[in-house]
């Protein structure tokens, strides 16, 4: 008998032993977890910020770049042999599927010509205001931005060939909306858009946001504007 009781001490100590163990090592640890945890995600959402260089970035009438912000790697259109104003630029890192983009289109007998590139805040603020003396200030919103908030800030967008709703008719407008994003070139305000873009329709205007974010878009049959708000977050 008093082995057996001994046997149950020792067993009901063991238990009481492991448990007290158990509980003392797992609190801090379960406590800790929930203090890394939210630090573990912002460090993680800080690290997935998009910067102005990004080519995922939303730039729109809500979302716009500081005064002081330009890119550092414009360079030269014409230089790559594109047909451009002498002193359009655009960022390094758009230019090669631009030239496979052209010659394409050049094989098809398309001729695209770049006659919008890179604008700093200074030229959009200069553009802007001749908008607005034009046309008023509601009007002007509707088919150019303010100051910051042009995609032409960012060195990755393009006008190309003529400002004209009827270019989306012509060869060259066809080719492009049909094209392009396989050269990683989408249209930003498409048709029928306004109420979710700001903007009129504009058939010329193309950014830049590389081929495999491009096949993403296509394949997701949402337009420029709604695809960045999803990666963004917004
Ligand atoms: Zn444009």
């Amino acid at each position: 008998m008093g082995k057996k009781i001994l046997f149950i001490i020792v067993i009901l100590l063991a238990v009481i032993i492991f448990t007290f163990i158990y509980f003392f090592n797992s609190k801090p640890t379960d406590t800790t977890a929930i203090l890394v945890k939210p630090e573990v995600i912002a460090q993680k959402k800080q690290l997935e910020k998009l910067t102005p260089d990004s080519l995922l970035i939303q730039i729109d009438k809500k979302h716009c770049l500081a005064p002081e912000y330009a890119p550092q790697d414009l360079v030269g259109v014409l230089s790559y042999g594109i047909s451009a104003n002498s002193s359009f630029r655009l960022r390094k890192i758009a230019m090669p599927e631009l030239v496979e983009m052209v010659t394409a289109a050049q094989k098809e007998g398309i001729e695209l010509k770049v006659i919008s590139a890179y604008r700093s805040y200074a030229d959009q603020q200069r553009i802007y205001s001749s908008w607005v003396a034009q046309l008023g200030a509601k009007e002007a919103s509707r088919q150019s931005a303010p100051p910051g908030c042009s995609q032409h800030e960012l060195g990755t967008a393009v006008d190309f060939n003529e400002l004209n709703d009827s270019f989306a008719n012509t060869p060259t407008g066809i080719w492009l909306s049909k094209n392009a994003w396989q050269f990683g070139w989408v249209i930003s305000y498409p048709l029928n858009s306004e109420n979710i873009t700001g903007y009129v329709y504009e058939p010329w205007h193309y950014r830049y946001i590389g081929k495999v974010n491009a096949k993403e878009l296509e394949e997701s049959g949402l337009i420029l504007s709604k695809f960045l708000d999803t990666k963004n977050n917004l």
